[in-house]
């Protein structure tokens, strides 16, 4: 088995990452990246029509094993991909504004 990425990954940032169930990979310049994969339908056998929705799914051709949808990932530097710790701060704020306004409402439906 090999090592998780993450554990690579947290010894060049120093510090954790957020989600260690994603893949990581470090460049030779110390560079994290988060490698996201999406799903999408193939572009080789699905096809768009202006004013339509993209397909969901192709009808299945060479480049996507008849599957009709093609993954694909892409590498997303760590620092746009994870929250700031400002974007963190006002999510704590927001939730705990949240759990106070229905704290509230309970005690005056009481
Ligand atoms: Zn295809």
């Amino acid at each position: 088995m090999t090592e998780p990425t993450w554990k690579a990954a947290e010894k060049a940032l120093g510090r954790r990452v957020q989600d260690r169930r994603l893949s990581y990979t470090v460049l030779d310049d110390g560079a994290v990246i988060v490698n996201v994969t999406i799903s999408s339908a193939c572009s080789g056998c699905s096809e768009t029509w202006e004013g339509h929705a993209p397909e969901e799914c192709g009808s299945g051709c060479d480049s996507c094993g008849y599957t009709g949808r093609s993954r694909s990932t892409w590498g997303i530097p760590i620092e746009h991909y994870e929250l700031s710790d400002d974007e963190r701060r006002q999510r704590r704020e927001m939730r705990r504004t949240a759990a106070r306004i229905r704290e509230r409402r309970r005690q005056r439906h009481a």
